[in-house]
């Protein structure tokens, strides 16, 4: 994105999501490779864009914000169903039992807003001692949230003080790429909403199909789909971009 600005990247990076689903439509690693460009894209991305902005205070094994509603597009909650159905044995050994985990906290948090997902306190099921069990999966969302300030992230994650200051490189980048991945699954004619995280792993973990169900067109994750992310609005705010 360097040199380009942000509607040229979103461009590029829309073309390269598509050309990822067209070559890989009927393989296995669809969803791996689809995540795998967003998250390197991320990446390198925000690294570049970075430069010179104010050194962020996130360093690991800090769960602060893994408190706040993670919103994911549908190759995100795929892949990581799959990291969790195929590692749910091991998870087990060491008494993590997170089918369990995944359906309690999607009971509890049912499809809360932002501010009222903070306050019911609840962590996400992916957390486990201040450590994310799929960080090199982890969505977007959660690569884009980076505090400025480790204090008062936490502060405010107990429910005092402001909003902490977050970096925004890691905002701007993280909207780009991933809304570049939605238009790119929109332009493929595949169900492109954002979903809640939590919810859309309770649906997709231990249900084999569901992918399938999705390339076919179908939505069936649209019982986790955030009711405040205008699919209407986007789409003519992509196909602006797109023609800017
Ligand atoms: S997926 Fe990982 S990083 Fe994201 S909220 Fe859950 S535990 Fe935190």
């Amino acid at each position: 994105m360097e040199d380009a600005g942000p509607a040229s990247f979103f461009q590029a990076t829309t073309r390269a999501f598509g050309a990822t689903i067209a070559g890989r439509w009927e393989r296995p690693d669809l969803v791996a490779a689809l995540c795998a460009q967003a998250f390197d894209s991320f990446e390198k991305n925000v690294t570049l864009q970075s430069e010179g902005a104010p050194a962020i205070a996130c360093k690991g094994e800090c769960a602060a914000c893994c408190r706040l509603r993670v919103v994911a597009t549908a190759p995100e909650i795929f892949l990581l169903a799959r990291f969790v159905d195929a590692n749910t044995q091991a998870f087990a050994a060491r008494n993590v039992r997170l089918a369990e985990r995944i359906s309690d906290t999607a009971q509890a948090i049912g499809n809360l807003g932002e501010a009222e997902r903070m306050a019911a306190r609840r962590y996400c099921p992916l957390i486990e001692n201040d450590l994310c069990l799929a960080y090199r999966l982890r969505p977007l969302a959660c690569r884009g949230h980076a505090a400025l300030d480790r204090e008062a992230c936490v502060s405010a994650a107990e429910g005092g003080g402001e909003e902490p200051a977050v970096s925004t490189p890691h905002l701007v980048v993280r909207s780009l790429v991933q809304n570049a991945m939605l238009n790119a699954v929109r332009q493929a004619r595949l169900a492109w909403g954002l979903y809640e995280l939590t919810q859309g792993l309770r649906i997709a973990c231990g249900s084999s199909g569901l992918l399938d169900a999705w390339l076919r067109g179908g939505d069936p994750l649209a019982p986790a789909t955030i009711p405040d992310f205008d699919l209407a609005e986007a789409a003519s705010l992509f196909d602006a971009i797109a023609h800017a």
